[in-house]
């Protein structure tokens, strides 16, 4: 069938070319002339004595963004980027799955994700219910303990992922900034974007953030309706899953209930508190516009630290790098 269309159309095609040829010519040749003009402006623009000047202003600015991009790396991989698991799939590697199936031609869903642990495989119900309510189905069917010490490790997750975030977009601000000051011409940017970037020797970050994501999917049993509520875990959705979580616990009647939830707002009130200042070397917004910081506990949590507003300080990233690396 396929080829069938593709012959019918060369056939047309050709046949429209007997007939307007010098026109297709006309337009063929305009087109590589205009690719070839914006080429030789571009190679003109990279060449000037202009673009080169704002290379050299701007080295430092562009050093310290990929200082920042290394960092956002090394936040990747040791940070803690995970939570429960569904049990629908433990043991789906035991089995195997064929789709027999003759609708299977554009959806093959009779082999539904039972290998992944943050896929659970339900009826269709809960996965409407999971819509509605994510965090409490989250909750219930991905295994999520309600104690003191889950909380405390999604708390971590929570840190991880907002670490990130705040990384990524300071490295966006930052990329912005050196675009205004180097102002290049509209088409430079339009279609030599990454070779603009690699002029300037700024190192883009190809990564995203590695949300931890879970999915509620119901397949039918002949395998052609599927439906499917992903649960994202950003921060919004990771504070709303704390305070649930907390709400659950209850822990501010226990012993060690004096603690506050690391949520987005409160690492801002933090930070605030602090004057949005690195309390080790005293560098400030004030002085640098694109200052990355970050709250710090003062006493490590794993030396037993707790998250209380005493044992936490608004740190710039440098610092809190140099820091970590110690503990
Ligand atoms: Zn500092």
């Amino acid at each position: 069938m396929q080829i069938l269309l593709t012959i019918v159309a060369v056939v047309f095609i050709l046949g429209l070319l007997s007939t307007y040829w010098p026109i297709a010519f006309i337009l063929v040749g305009a087109y590589g002339l205009y690719r070839l003009l914006r080429i030789l402006l571009k190679n003109r623009y990279f060449n000037s004595e202009e673009f080169k000047k704002h290379i050299s202003e701007i080295s430092e600015v562009v050093s310290e963004h990929n200082e920042i991009t290394g960092y956002v790396d090394e936040i990747r991989s040791s940070g803690k980027f995970d939570l429960g698991h569904s049990e629908t799939g433990a043991q789906s590697h035991l089995a195997t799955t064929t789709n027999a199936s003759n609708f299977g031609y554009k959806r093959d869903r009779n082999v539904a994700t039972f290998g992944a642990s943050n896929v659970h495989n339900t009826s269709l119900q809960v996965v409407r219910n999971a819509s509605a309510e994510p965090i409490k189905y989250l909750v219930k069917y991905f295994n999520v303990d309600t104690s003191e010490e889950n909380l405390a490790e999604i708390e971590k997750l929570g840190e991880s992922i907002s670490r990130l975030e705040n990384a990524v977009s300071n490295l966006k601000t930052r990329e912005q900034s050196i675009t205004i000051e180097i102002s290049p011409p509209k088409f430079i940017l339009k279609h030599y974007l990454k070779e603009f970037q690699e002029k300037v020797g700024l190192s883009i970050l190809e990564v995203s953030i590695p949300y931890p994501s879970y999915k509620f999917e119901y397949v039918s049993a002949g395998g052609n309706s599927s439906q499917v509520t992903e649960v994202k875990l950003n921060t919004p959705t990771l504070d709303a899953l704390i305070e649930y979580l907390a709400e659950k616990i209850k822990f501010k009647k226990s012993a060690a209930g004096q603690r506050a939830l690391m949520t987005a707002s409160f690492r801002e009130k933090i930070k605030n508190r602090d004057s949005y200042t690195c309390q080790i070397c005293s560098v400030s917004i004030q002085d640098e516009e694109h200052l990355l910081l970050e709250v710090d506990h003062i006493k490590p949590v794993s030396k037993g630290g707790l998250s209380i507003e005493e044992n936490l300080q608004t740190l710039c990233w440098k610092c809190n790098r140099t820091k970590s690396n110690k503990e």
